[in-house]
C-alpha cells in the first residue's frame, strides 16, 4: 500500500522552493501537517503576495484558490487539490444578481456601497470593485464596515447576513438602521415595500455550518460545563453570539485558546466553529485546559480536500499535468481592486 504521507514529503522535497503548500485552519490535521503556511482567509490572502514559489497548492475551498490566483504574481500558478470543494455560502450571491440589486437600489434612489465577505467568487468581487466597494474578512469586518460607511450613505453587505449583523452590533448600528433584503431570481422582491433607505442592507445569505449553532447548544454547554467560557465565530446568528462570552474570527478563536491555556489552566473553553480547528486546539492544549466544540460543525466541502487529493495534486504538479486556477482576465482588475482596497484600508 502506498504511504501517502511519505510520498507527499518526497514530492515536496522534489519541488523544493518551486512549491508552497498553503492551507486553511479548517482543514483536517492529515492535510495541515503538510502545509508550509496555514491561516484564516485574511492571513492566507495577505501571505500570497510574499510567496515566491512558482506553484501554490492551496488546501481550501474554491473561492480561496481563486483569491490566491487573483493575488498571485506573474508566472505563478495556483492549484486546488479538489476543485469540487466549494463554499456554499460563496454561491449565495451570484455576481449577476448582486449587480442587478445594486442597479435597482440606485434606480430607487438608494445607492449602496457593496462590502463583500472574502467568501465570494471572483465575479462577485469584480462587481464589488466596479461599484466602489471592497472585500472584508471576519477578522477585519468591523474596520471595513466603518470604511464602507464612510464611502456612501448606505452599505450593502453580502453574502453573510449574520457576519453583517454581528459587525453592525459591534459598531453600535441600531437594528432600525439595518434591513435584510428580500431577493429573488429577478432582484429585489417588492422593492417598494422594503425599507431600502436604511444604512445597512444585508444580503440574505449565511454559512450553514455556523448558522446551525443554536441557543440550545449554548445552554447545553453551560449546563454540561459549569463555569465554562464560550466563544464563537461571527458567522453564527446574532442571538447565539449575544449569549456567548465573546465572538471573533478564526485567528481570534485560536488566540483565545492560547490565552485560556496560559491564563486559566484547568478551565473549559467551548468553541463554536468548524470542528477540525476545535479538535486541533483541544489536542494542542490538552495538558493545560479542556477545549470542546459547541456542537457538531463540519464543513463537508473543506473535508473534500484530503491527504490523498493533496498527494495527487502534487504528483500532477511534478508531472506538469496540473490544471491551475484561471481567473477571467476581464474580472481580474476590478476584483483585485476590491481586495487591495481592503488591504489598504487595513494597513496591510
Ligand atoms: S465553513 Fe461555511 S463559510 Fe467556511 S467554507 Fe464551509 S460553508 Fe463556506
Amino acid at each position: 500500500m502506498v504511504d501517502i504521507t511519505r510520498e507527499i514529503v518526497t514530492l515536496k522535497r522534489q519541488l523544493g522552493s518551486r512549491l508552497c503548500v498553503m492551507g486553511h485552519h479548517y482543514q483536517h490535521d492529515s492535510v495541515v501537517q503538510h502545509c508550509d503556511i496555514t491561516g484564516d482567509s485574511l492571513e492566507l490572502a495577505r501571505r500570497v503576495a510574499d510567496v515566491q514559489a512558482e506553484h501554490i497548492v492551496f488546501c481550501g475551498v474554491w473561492f480561496m484558490g481563486e483569491s490566491a490566483a487573483l493575488l498571485a504574481g506573474p508566472g505563478q500558478q495556483v492549484h486546488l487539490p479538489n476543485p469540487d470543494a466549494d463554499c456554499l455560502m460563496s454561491r449565495m450571491s451570484p455576481a449577476s444578481l448582486a449587480r442587478l440589486v445594486l442597479e435597482q437600489l440606485a434606480e430607487a434612489g438608494y445607492p449602496a456601497v457593496p462590502l463583500a465577505y472574502v467568501n465570494t467568487d471572483v465575479a462577485l468581487k469584480a462587481v464589488v470593485g466596479e461599484y466602489g466597494g471592497a472585500v472584508c474578512t471576519s477578522a477585519n469586518a468591523k474596520t471595513m464596515l466603518r470604511w464602507a460607511l464612510r464611502q456612501g450613505e448606505r452599505v450593502l453587505f453580502l453574502p453573510d447576513r449574520h457576519l453583517g449583523d454581528n459587525t453592525a452590533t459591534q459598531l453600535g448600528i441600531d437594528q432600525t438602521e439595518r434591513h435584510v433584503l428580500r431577493v429573488g431570481a429577478h432582484g429585489l422582491v417588492q422593492a417598494k415595500n422594503q425599507p431600502l433607505n436604511r444604512r445597512l442592507l444585508l444580503w440574505p445569505g449565511c454559512c450553514a455550518i455556523h448558522a446551525r449553532l443554536s441557543l440550545e447548544d449554548v445552554e447545553g454547554a453551560r449546563a454540561a460545563y459549569p463555569g465554562c467560557r464560550i466563544v464563537v465565530h461571527p458567522e453564527c446568528r446574532e442571538e447565539v453570539v449575544s449569549c456567548c462570552d465573546a465572538a471573533g474570527s478564526t485567528s481570534f478563536l485560536i488566540k483565545e485558546a492560547e490565552r485560556v491555556a496560559a491564563e486559566v489552566p484547568g478551565s473549559t473553553l467551548v468553541i463554536g466553529t468548524e470542528n477540525n480547528l476545535v479538535k486541533r486546539l483541544a489536542t494542542r492544549y490538552a495538558k493545560q485546559c479542556r477545549i470542546v466544540p459547541l456542537a457538531h460543525a463540519i464543513c463537508g466541502n473543506m473535508a473534500k480536500v484530503t491527504e490523498k487529493r493533496l498527494w495527487q495534486a502534487l504528483g500532477a504538479v511534478v508531472e506538469g499535468t496540473a490544471t491551475p486556477v484561471v481567473v477571467d482576465e476581464n474580472l481580474r482588475q476590478p476584483a483585485r481592486l476590491a481586495l487591495t482596497r481592503m488591504l489598504t484600508a487595513c494597513g496591510q
